[in-house]
């Protein structure tokens, strides 16, 4: 589930649609949330569907370190790629504000992030774009990601956060603010790293 301040906008004919900000979201915001009614496919059930389910998959879902693909069934499905994304994730099912959004900012995340199949180019308007994202971004980048997802995961407590109910392991987050030893890295959620045991 995705931050009730967001909005879907057409942002080009090149890009299409985009997440927006409808009002100014303060770094350490979660913004997006797994949740019930995101639907999970294993690899086994992705080969069954029909060309045009897969081809709409491919699209709107990212994949997780289990290599299910996750289709989001709202506009979450619709964030856009930038590789000075600000919004991340740390080895959680969630999304966090990195850094200040303000109110009419796209909100972006980094594809790397997700698991890519295959190498896609760029399009992105970051000074410091990478040309291309690659499935295996993540091995170059993610201390990177990491180290500011961590820190905008301890200003979780000190901004509104009207997703805190969606979040399944609301526990463990409690645990993992009280003691920073237990913050789940990024990592956890490459598909690469789960296979081999790297993390
Ligand atoms: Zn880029």
């Amino acid at each position: 589930m995705v931050h009730p301040d967001t909005e879907l906008r057409f942002v080009n004919d090149n890009i299409g649609w985009g997440v927006f900000a409808t009002r100014p979201i303060p770094k350490g915001t979660i913004i997006w949330a797994l949740d019930t009614l995101d639907q999970k496919f294993n690899p086994e059930q992705v080969a069954g569907l029909p060309p045009y389910a897969q081809a709409a998959l491919e699209k709107y879902s990212y994949i997780d370190a289990r290599g299910r693909h996750i289709l989001c069934w709202d506009h979450a499905r619709f964030f856009n790629h930038s590789c000075n994304a600000n919004c991340l994730s740390l080895g959680y099912d969630f999304e966090l504000a990195i850094r200040d959004i303000a109110a009419g900012e796209e909100l972006t995340d980094d594809y790397g992030t997700l698991n890519p199949l295959v190498a896609f180019p760029c399009l992105c308007d970051a000074p410091d774009c990478r040309q291309a994202v690659q499935p295996d971004d993540f091995a170059r980048l993610g201390d990177r990601w990491n180290t500011r997802a961590r820190e905008a995961f301890f200003l979780i407590p000190s901004v509104p956060q009207p997703l805190w109910n969606v979040l399944s392991d609301r526990a463990d987050i409690e645990g993992a603010l009280a003691d920073p030893n237990r913050v789940r890295p990024i990592h956890g959620h490459y598909r690469h790293a789960l296979a081999t045991g790297a993390f």
